[in-house]
């Protein structure tokens, strides 16, 4: 038999190699600023058309290339970042694998302007699916300029696989961030279809993160600095107050680098163990410089995974390191629960090398329900109370001042009442109340076959889920006049995402009196919704447009409704008043669909007597 084997054609090559290094214009993005960084440009000029479909274009006043050095780029394995394998390990540069060029040019039309700084002109070289078009002496500018136009041309099956221009244009303006983050010390700026979306000049980190996310950010910011043997740790986490439903400013570089970690990533959220309120995300701004031998960043094409040497080292001292800044600059005192001054211990943070917190032995499993519930001992109950790892507030203590802890920790929730309308509502039980809470979790009700068990979370939601949705589609709805209207602070970004469901937001009874670039004025809100909830709403609901493919079936309205219903209802652990359960009784079996809340979960189970019956033969 003869042979069969092959080698492909480079052009062949390329392509099945963009399809790792380029999945949408962000990643070429991504790819053509590193390139300019490297290159040692002051000043990066992003300019997007169509979402980076028709155009990706970046201009730096960088290095430049020379004639030879401008043609060899686009040959993959062409890189001037590394000679031999070795240099893999003394990485400084971002670029290092020589295939980014080849792969972007062998999926697009790219057109490369470039001139180094001695000489009197400059080379222009046109591409389109790796064929080289054309290639001319030009009069340009110091630098490099590098337009990717009709990316994946020569793929359909690729561009159609792109996501709407809202969904690419984040992305791209996600990897702008990034970049932007690690490297303040060069100006910014970019152009989305003809206007100007940032103009970042060259500043200080935190300056850098004012302009990026606007200016109230500035106030939530807490330094970090730590350096040790092994790491130099910089820059901010954001107050426990300030933060969000979303994950989405988090950010983490690792030399300059952007960088994906979840164990990183959960060093520093547990520094922030029970401080913040459910369900948020504290916000973070980290550098780490850490000696490039003890990393391999080699580990994915598109580099944004890391592997270190020695991880669990690099975890504590994160994590002490983020306590260490929480607890300097007085965060503690935010906590919702009320401190006596005379019982803090002065803060003392004294080795980094050993962040091990005395640990207090908190029985989360507690189920004041079982065995002992009627015993009359409440104490025991109020052991569920104690905030989860509040120990984290007192970072290095000595174990001796345990014991003080859990003495002050006992003293604060025996006094607190929170949990005692289950035992106090008993009474009333007796009497006329039809319906009961368990555990501020279930409303419990009788019904004529049996007993009836509501999810309170879940109910309320399938109501003011049914409530909006009427009052959008029927466009009339009650607002009520805010004395003072209220000014909220988003990104572009996200204040991209109210405009777009601006008019739906309307017609649930919000009054927008303005939109800025990175302000929202609210001088109208729903009746149902108190004005101190605006900006959870609102942060919740772009969180989950956000996480929505919008090409499923994408409806705003829905949406928008289910979100608002999500934000707004009861939540699980708060007590209601008898009138309220009732209530809420009521107006769920109002309802079209009782049965499920808003994403499809049971509101309510029933259990008749006769399967009670059945538990007691
Ligand atoms: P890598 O960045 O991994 O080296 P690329 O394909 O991104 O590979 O780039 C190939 C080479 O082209 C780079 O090593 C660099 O020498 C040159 N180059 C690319 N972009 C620029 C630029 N903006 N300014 C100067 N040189 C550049
Ligand atoms: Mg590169």
């Amino acid at each position: 038999m003869s042979d069969i084997i092959q080698l492909l054609p480079d052009h062949v090559a390329n392509q099945i190699a963009a399809g790792e290094v380029v999945q949408r214009p962000a990643s070429v993005v991504k790819e053509l600023m590193e390139n300019a960084i490297d290159a040692n440009a002051t000043t990066i000029k992003l300019i997007i058309k169509d979402a980076g479909k028709t155009l990706v274009q970046v201009i730096d006043n960088g290095s430049g290339m020379s004639v030879t050095d401008a043609r060899l780029s686009f040959e993959r394995h062409a890189t001037s970042k590394i000679r031999s394998a070795e240099d893999l390990f003394q990485l400084h540069t971002k670029g290092f694998r020589g295939e980014a060029l080849a792969s972007i040019a062998a999926i697009a039309h790219v057109e490369l302007k470039t001139k180094q700084e001695q000489d009197e002109v400059g080379t222009q070289i046109v591409i389109e699916g790796s064929e080289v078009v054309s290639q001319d002496v030009i009069v340009t500018p110091k630098g490099t300029s590098i337009a990717v136009k009709n990316l994946f041309f020569n793929i359909p099956a690729r561009r159609n696989f792109l996501k709407s221009n809202q969904v690419e244009t984040r992305h791209i303006i996600d990897e702008f961030h990034r970049v932007a983050l690690a490297h303040p010390n060069i100006q910014f700026l970019m152009y989305h279809n003809g206007s100007e979306v940032f103009n970042l000049p060259e500043s200080n980190y935190r300056q850098r993160i004012v302009n990026i996310f606007g200016a109230k950010t500035n106030e939530k910011l807490v330094p970090v600095n730590e350096e040790t043997e092994v790491v130099k740790i910089s820059g901010f986490v954001g107050k426990p107050e300030y933060a969000k439903k979303t994950r989405g400013e988090q950010y983490f570089f690792v030399n300059d680098r952007f960088i994906k970690s979840a164990y990183l990533n959960h060093a520093i959220t547990s520094a922030f163990d029970g401080l913040l309120k459910d369900s948020t995300h504290a916000s973070y701004f980290l550098n780490l410089k850490v000696n490039p031998k003890t990393i391999d960043i080699n580990i994915h094409p598109t580099k944004t995974e890391i592997k270190f040497d020695d991880e669990h080292t690099l975890y504590a001292i994160l994590r002490a390191s983020v306590k260490h800044s929480l607890g300097q600059f007085n965060i503690a005192p935010v906590l919702d629960f009320e401190r006596d001054s005379n019982l803090d211990t002065p803060y003392s943070y004294k080795d980094v090398n050993n962040p091990n917190t005395p640990k207090i032995e908190v029985d989360r499993s507690f189920n004041p329900f079982q065995e002992k519930q009627f015993a009359g001992k409440q104490t025991t109950a109020f052991k569920r109370q104690t905030p989860a790892n509040w120990d984290s507030l007192y970072v290095g203590l000595e174990s001796k001042s345990t014991q003080e802890q859990q003495d002050f920790s006992s003293i604060q929730f025996e006094s607190e009442d929170q949990t005692a309308s289950i035992f106090k509502d008993d009474s009333q039980v007796e009497t006329k109340q039809t319906t009961f809470q368990l555990q501020n979790k279930y409303v419990i009700s009788t019904i004529k076959s049996g007993i009836l068990v509501i999810d309170q979370h879940r109910a309320h939601q399938r109501v003011l889920y049914e409530d909006f949705l009427q009052h959008i589609t029927v466009k009339e709805s009650m607002s009520q006049q805010l004395l003072f209207p209220v000014q909220l602070h988003f990104s572009t970004q996200e204040i991209e995402i109210i405009r777009q469901v601006k008019q739906d937001l309307e017609h649930t009874g919000f009054q927008f009196s303005n939109i800025s670039k990175d302000n929202i004025e609210i001088s109208g809100v729903p009746i149902s919704v108190p004005e101190s909830e605006v900006s959870v709403i609102l942060e919740q609901l772009i969180n989950d447009i956000q996480n929505e493919v919008p090409d499923s079936n994408f409806s705003s309205t829905d949406l928008l409704a289910k979100s608002m219903a999500k934000s707004l209802a009861v939540k699980t652990g708060q007590s209601l008043t008898v009138m309220e359960q009732e209530h809420l009784v009521n107006s769920l079996f109002g309802c079209k669909e009782p049965n499920m809340s808003p994403t499809n979960k049971t509101t309510f189970i029933t259990l008749s007597v006769d399967e009670l019956e059945k538990k007691f033969i």
